[in-house]
């Protein structure tokens, strides 16, 4: 039967495809499609582990000490029950022959159909036995990594664990297209899933601007994020819409709502054609004001997106992604030298903006790292971006020397996060200076470099004079400068209402800092989402900003919003919208 879900729209178009649910603790299995041709193997891997983990239950059974409590033997009894289950069984020959997964997301897959029916049993008992099938499960995947297996207390194992990093590239074996499921997803799970095939993907929790919704939006997928019970209403295999221009999930739709909603799809891929044709027009208003459009990225390989939209240059690069879901090591010097000179050739002469790392509240480090967020109170006002980077100096050091030497291929902008107090500032530029001495001690090249702060907790915002004093350019990062002038969680759905760009707090603290940077002649840009955001041209225009800078998909829609407008008759529009009560209704009049 049909039903919708309603979330936040958080990457635009459409998606229609078949749920694949990845339960955040059984999300670190590979997940691959199989050919024809080793469906048999897959099978038969299963087969060969479920047996393994049969003879190890019957050896510890056999070995029980005859004063070995009598629960202890019957449990063995129901895991050796379980693990000869037909429905278990069956499940997962259905998904590797007929929907071609591999062995292990097969076996996740029917656990999570099974464990569903337990959840739904009246009986406390039955109910309570979902836990030993976690368990067997447990083993036949740690059996098939070829991992010795621990006994594991019920209950205990993977639990509240995030989607891993780990494996979820799939290749192009299947016709059937599929969407993502799931309760929660990293953004540096989401990083993974650039390279593969998933057509949409919804997750229970998550803000529009919290960083697993920017990173899909960078993919330019439909995306819906914040639709509460999503993941526990969607079934395996469940036929689901995602719109990701209403925030809507329709599930299980009708052949006419299916057709409404094949149609929306081409209506959208007939607009993304004909914008598609702006990408050489040199952005200018009708006055002729030049405009700066700059792309974000998260990985030195994005650049051929953002050169394919006609970016001029990359506004940030978010040096983080590079730090984030490894285990346990950070990348060294080389390692990322190496990264940030492969963006700069992307570029091909164009400037590139590398902002220091931004580890921190919703991009915690792999645990493994040894730096997890977790336990701290409240991580978006903790150790997050130049703090944590000022907590590490030998770790900063070495980015610091990593970024200068690659400054030596090519036009580069180093960009500073979160800085607040003068001392920061202070001990930022000394550290840079102290990474300039030693590559001169070393005889190591390096190139110069632009300094920017970025703007984005009001107290930044409020001493500008202080940060034009030390800084070459500065940059709006309007998604935390919401968030901490708003009290606002921005990963947080249950206050997502309150999370408003158009306060008129907000928009008097970007007004000031464009027009300071303009009445000194230093350069600002805006970088976060409100840059890409259409509804938001016309404004940032009439109040002066002339660099934007944004995911490379929403480029081409926001050129075209630059070529309608003219920038000298919005000035005196934009004073009204940042002097109104209701700035908002303005815009959309
Ligand atoms: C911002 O805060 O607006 C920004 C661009 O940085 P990030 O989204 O990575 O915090
Ligand atoms: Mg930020």
């Amino acid at each position: 039967m049909t039903f919708s879900v309603h979330g936040l729209a958080v990457s635009r178009g459409i998606a229609i495809g078949r749920a694949v649910l990845v339960a955040s603790s059984r999300a670190d299995v590979a997940h691959y499609f199989v050919d024809d041709a080793k469906t048999t193997d897959e099978i038969t891997r299963v087969r060969v582990s479920r047996n393994a983990v049969m003879e190890e239950i019957t050896r510890l059974q056999q070995d029980l000490p005859k004063d070995a409590p009598h629960e202890l033997a019957a449990l063995l009894d129901v895991h050796l029950m379980l693990l000869q289950d037909e429905q278990l069984i069956s499940g997962v020959k259905h998904w590797i022959t007929d929907r071609h997964y591999n062995a292990e997301w097969a076996l996740t897959t029917q656990y999570e159909i099974i464990a569903r029916q337990f959840d739904d049993m009246e009986d406390e008992y039955l109910r309570e036995r979902k836990a030993d099938l976690e368990q067997v499960v447990e083993r036949i995947l740690r059996h098939m990594k070829g991992v010795a297996s621990p006994v594991v207390p019920a209950g205990q194992a993977g639990a509240g664990r995030k989607l891993s990093e780990q494996d979820l590239l799939l290749d192009d074996t299947t016709d059937v297209p599929l969407v993502l499921v799931a309760h929660d997803i990293s953004p540096a799970d989401m990083l993974q899933f650039k390279q593969s095939l998933f057509a949409g993907f919804a997750t229970d929790v998550g803000g529009k601007t919290a960083h697993t919704a920017i990173v899909a939006r960078s993919m330019d997928i439909p995306a819906v994020v914040g639709a509460r019970s999503a993941s526990q209403l969607i079934k395996q295999d469940d036929w689901v819409i995602i719109d990701g221009d209403a925030g809507l999930l329709i599930v299980d739709p009708s052949p006419i709502i299916l057709a409404e909603y094949g149609f929306k799809q081409r209506q959208g891929e007939l607009e993304r054609q004909r914008l598609n044709r702006l990408k050489n027009t040199p952005a200018l208003t009708i006055d002729g004001q030049r405009v700066e459009l700059l792309a974000n990225i998260e990985m030195p390989e994005d650049t051929a997106g953002a050169v394919a939209a006609g970016a001029v240059g990359v506004g940030l690069f978010r040096s983080e992604f590079l730090f984030m879901g490894r285990t346990g090591r950070l990348p060294d010097e080389e390692e990322q030298y190496q990264a940030y000179r492969k963006a700069i050739e992307g570029m091909h002469g164009l400037p590139v903006t590398i902002r220091t790392v931004d580890i921190g509240s919703d991009k915690p480090l792999d645990k493994l790292a040894g730096r997890a967020q977790d336990g701290q109170l409240n991580p978006a006002l903790g150790l997050r971006a130049i703090r944590w980077s000022l907590a590490d100096p030998p770790m900063f050091l070495t980015q610091l020397r990593a970024i200068l030497r690659a400054a030596a291929h090519g036009q580069v902008n180093m960009l500073v996060p979160m800085l607040a107090h003068a001392s920061e500032i202070r001990q930022t530029m000394s550290l840079i200076d102290h990474a300039r001495v030693t590559l001169d001690n070393q005889g190591v090249p390096y190139g110069p470099v632009q300094l920017g702060a970025m703007i984005e907790i009001p107290a930044a915002a409020l001493t500008l004079k202080l940060f034009l004093k030390y800084f070459d350019f500065l940059s709006i990062g309007t998604n935390d400068l919401i968030q901490y002038t708003l009290a606002i969680d921005r990963a947080d759905e249950a206050v997502s209402h309150l999370y408003d760009p158009c306060h008129p707090a907000v928009l008097r603290l970007v007004a000031d800092t464009i027009a300071e940077c303009n009445a000194q002649g230093k350069g600002v840009s805006v970088c976060g989402e409100m840059a890409g955001d259409t509804a938001m041209t016309r404004l940032l225009l009439g109040l002066g900003l002339r660099s934007f800078s944004m995911h490379p998909s929403q480029i081409l829609a926001v050129k075209q919003q630059i070529l309608r407008a003219d920038a000298g008759k919005l000035q005196p529009w934009a004073e009204q919208v940042l002097n109104s009560e209701d700035p908002a209704a303005l815009l959309q009049a």
